[in-house]
């Protein structure tokens, strides 16, 4: 079992809080799906033998690439590994965008899961963002998608934003679970170094919302989304029952997966590896001359996958499972585990489950310091 995930680096404009790699210049579309099947169709090997469960498209922003273009990615992956009859493939799409994009198109490709960038109905906060879409656009791409058929949505929804209140974010909530979405990730905003946002905060120009907000702002999205029937299954990501994400669930229990695309990163047990994130170098690379991608390469050591384990569960509802770590990383790892474990359950913020161990709804609050009490 594996997944495929595919970068497409193209934004209409940069947002000021985000790192992701990506370039306003969309004349290179054409030339970025043409590398793509040729870096598909080189690296196929890496999968041989286990099927594809799911496809993710996301960025950047795969709306600004036209149905044609997605349908091609689509069927190229299609073809070059086994996937499966059911898989779950998803397009990650911007409100507004939706003129490129044939909905019929993409479902005929495969696609039956759309994320779509609402990050908040305020205008203000659309704007602080600088976000190019309204709230209305958002309403108009979700109905869209619905009347085309498309049963699993997941919305975006952005908050700590400086200047917002709890009451705004209570809004916003309000209007995601009127359009009743399959899946709902919400986070907390993160100010990323060297992004515009960023240096804005250093400046002095915008303050933090304060920690007192922040965290009666997590408990609100809690609250709220579970009281409609939402599971709480990752810090960020609630989903109504049997529609959580497949792809990051995946992610999350180390599942390999292959990225495509500039900066994608691929995990492949004992390797992490990771393409360049810049375009003109992907498409000259992989065009042109030896044809030949220069990536770069991380071996995963016992230790790093621990680590990558705790920080990757934790965060989940499931949480770790000693029996699992007791057989990936022995004795000495699962003694260690079950010493740093008994630091907090003292308290009330995790929990015991069988061999399962997971963070209350007080413990996420003080997440980064219990993972962190593990390392
Ligand atoms: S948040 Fe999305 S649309 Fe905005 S710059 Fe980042 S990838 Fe592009």
């Amino acid at each position: 079992m594996a997944g495929v995930y595919v970068h497409v680096p193209f934004c209409q404009r940069k947002c000021r809080y985000c790192d992701f790699y990506s370039v306003t210049n969309a004349r290179q579309r054409g030339g970025f799906v043409q590398a793509l099947l040729v870096e598909i169709q080189q690296r196929k090997y890496e999968l041989e033998e286990q099927s594809v469960e799911t496809i993710y498209l996301g960025g950047g922003t795969p709306s600004m690439l036209n149905s044609d273009q997605i349908s091609t990615i689509i069927l190229a992956i299609k073809e070059a590994f086994e996937v499966e009859d059911h898989a779950e493939i998803t397009v990650e799409c911007n409100p507004g965008d939706l003129s490129n994009v044939d909905i019929q198109e993409i479902i005929q490709a495969g696609v039956n899961r759309i994320s779509i960038g609402a990050q908040s109905f305020d205008p203000e906060v659309l704007s602080f963002l600088s976000r190019r879409h309204d709230a209305e656009e958002t309403r108009e791409m979700y109905n869209d998608f619905r009347r085309a058929g498309i049963k699993n949505i997941s919305l975006d929804l952005m908050y700590g934003i400086p200047g917002t209140t709890v009451e705004t974010v209570a809004q916003d909530l309000a209007e995601i679970i009127a359009l009743k979405p399959e899946h709902i990730s919400a986070y907390h905003l993160i100010y990323e170094e060297g992004t515009p946002l960023w240096n804005d905060l250093k400046s002095g120009q915008i303050k933090e919302v304060e920690e007192e907000v922040s965290l009666a702002m997590s408990h609100l999205v809690h609250s709220m989304l579970t009281r409609h029937g939402y599971e709480h299954y990752e810090i960020s990501n609630y989903a109504l029952p049997g529609f959580r994400s497949r792809h990051n669930s995946n992610y999350w229990a180390g599942v390999p997966y292959l990225g495509f695309g500039p900066s994608a990163h691929s995990y492949v047990h004992p390797w992490r590896s990771w393409n360049p994130a810049d375009l003109d170098l992907y498409c000259r690379q992989l065009l042109h001359g030896a044809h030949f991608l220069d990536r770069s390469y991380e071996k995963i050591t016992d230790q790093l996958a621990y680590e990558e384990y705790i920080l990757t569960r934790l965060r989940t509802s499931e949480g770790i499972d000693m029996e699992e770590i007791r057989m990936r990383f022995g004795t000495k790892c699962y003694e260690h585990t079950r010493d740093v474990l008994s630091q907090h359950l003292s308290s009330d913020h995790m929990v015991k489950k069988g061999t399962h161990y997971s963070l209350t709804v007080s413990g996420i609050d003080l997440s980064d310091g219990i993972i962190a009490s593990f390392f």
